[in-house]
């Protein structure tokens, strides 16, 4: 295999933008992905739909996320994959990998990483496993946007887990779908079902601790999704317990439609359509990097010199320990925003971190993690590890007011 300028980690929507964003800037770039397509969370796990990402500042509604993350969701539109703030994943596929071809990204799918080859604070080359067995990959930069920070891991740089007393990660969940649901029915009794559902768990009826039931609309008709289902305690980067929480989660799908079935109307026609190919991760390794953004920046507002993408979805915790889920919202008008710095690993050179695993807190992480701020997030990565690549130089020492002016002109806005 060729060496390449650029290897990105995972193809989430960080992965994505970082790739997409890499190449605009006009250097190769490799996008490796463990799975058979793009998209990450709401491909993998059925993710849906885009949190909110909105304020009003000087009295205008604005969008925090924009750049790559609009043209996305409008090549969503155009192929029908999109309504209101739900996408469509077979849409999402389609799109990211129209959209890598033409940007020149190259693509490995069917291929995981683990392990990193290192030499004096850069990364060399990474391995990966594949149907032929290992497979060296070199480049001269790279994006860990793995989601769990697995490549910051395997090179050594320092990460932590979860909340810092107990190292407990927000709850995982194995979303479903619903097909052939009479949407209106269902809908009209949802309180009738709620109310059932609360009595029940206080009887201790469920092994599902979550609160309520909580589903969306889809853009097809007739199903319904599901995000439900809660394992707590669990570590997601330990395979033995997401191997248990797949498990479990699967009998708590089970046991939710059984009672959804006997306690709600609409559902007399309907099926389990399916369930999600992993288990979504809301929260598992954080990098510690040259900053940490935490929990009281972003309720401060805090607005850094070096910031390259903005927020304002609520500090949204799914109790790590079992029912309840706790929200702080930001107030209209008011967002922080993200520092590079919490894009840098510490101790290498030529790493840049993206998406939901970057440089904070338990706190903080719980609210810029949703999809539109993670694809913020790749796309300044991106154009950072080109600036880098391009001049030769750490990641540490190029032009961060270059860096948010090519953002800016590329249509981010980075929220200073
Ligand atoms: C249950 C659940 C519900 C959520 N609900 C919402 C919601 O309603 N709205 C919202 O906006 N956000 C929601 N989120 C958050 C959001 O979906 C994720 O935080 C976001 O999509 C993460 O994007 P990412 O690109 O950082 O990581 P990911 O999307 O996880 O992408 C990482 C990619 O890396 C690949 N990868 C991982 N390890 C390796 C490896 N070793 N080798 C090769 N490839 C690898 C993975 O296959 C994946 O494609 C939810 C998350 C979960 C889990």
């Amino acid at each position: 295999m060729k060496k390449y300028d650029v290897a990105v980690i995972g193809g989430g929507f960080a992965g994505c933008a970082a790739a997409l964003a890499a190449a605009r800037e006009g250097v190769n770039v490799l996008l490796v992905e463990k799975s058979n397509a793009l998209g990450g969370a709401p491909v993998n796990c059925l993710v849906n739909p885009f949190m909110p990402f909105s304020t009003k500042i000087n009295g205008v509604r604005t969008e925090l996320s924009q750049g790559l993350f609009t043209t996305i969701c409008d090549r969503l539109r155009k192929h029908g994959a999109m309504l209101y703030d739900t996408l469509h994943e077979e849409g999402l596929k389609y799109v990211l990998s129209q959209m890598m071809e033409e940007a020149g990204v190259d693509l490995l799918y069917h291929a995981y990483i683990f392990r990193a080859e290192k030499e004096e604070g850069k990364i060399k080359s990474i391995s990966v496993a594949t149907k032929k067995g290992e497979m060296k990959i070199e480049a001269d930069y790279f994006v860990d946007a793995s989601g769990d920070a697995q490549l910051t891991y395997l090179a050594g740089c320092p990460t932590i887990l979860g909340r810092p007393e107990d190292s407990l990660c927000q709850p995982m969940t194995l979303c479903f779908r619903l097909g052939n649901v009479d949407v209106e029915k269902f809908i009209k009794s949802n309180k009738r079902m709620q109310a059932a559902y609360k009595k029940s768990l206080a009887k201790g009826a469920f092994l599902n601790p979550r609160e309520d039931i909580l589903f969306f609309r889809t853009p097809i008709h007739n199903v319904l999704h599901f995000n439900t289902t809660r394992v707590v305690k669990k570590n997601p980067t330990d395979p033995e317990d997401v191997t248990a929480a797949e498990l479990l989660a699967r009998k708590q799908v089970y046991e939710i439609y059984d009672f959804m079935k006997k306690n709600a109307d609409g559902l007399e026609d309907s099926f389990l359509m399916m369930t999600a190919a992993e288990i979504g991760v809301r929260e598992s390794r954080m990098v510690v990097g040259e900053y940490v953004l935490t929990e009281k920046d972003c309720r401060a507002f805090t607005k850094f010199d070096d910031s390259v993408a903005a927020c304002n979805y609520d500090i949204d915790i799914h109790n790590p320990e079992g029912s309840g889920t706790s929200h702080y919202y930001f107030p209209e008008g008011e967002y922080y925003t993200i520092p590079y710095r919490s894009l840098i690993p510490q101790n290498m050179d030529n790493l840049l971190v993206a998406g939901r695993c970057i440089s904070s807190d338990h706190g903080a992480q719980a609210s810029y993690r949703i999809m539109p701020t993670v694809c913020s997030i790749g796309e300044a990565a991106g154009v950072a590890i080109a600036l880098a690549a391009k001049s030769n130089k750490s990641v540490r020492e190029i032009s961060v007011s270059e860096l948010q002016k090519t953002l800016k002109n590329n249509g981010a806005f980075i929220g200073i």
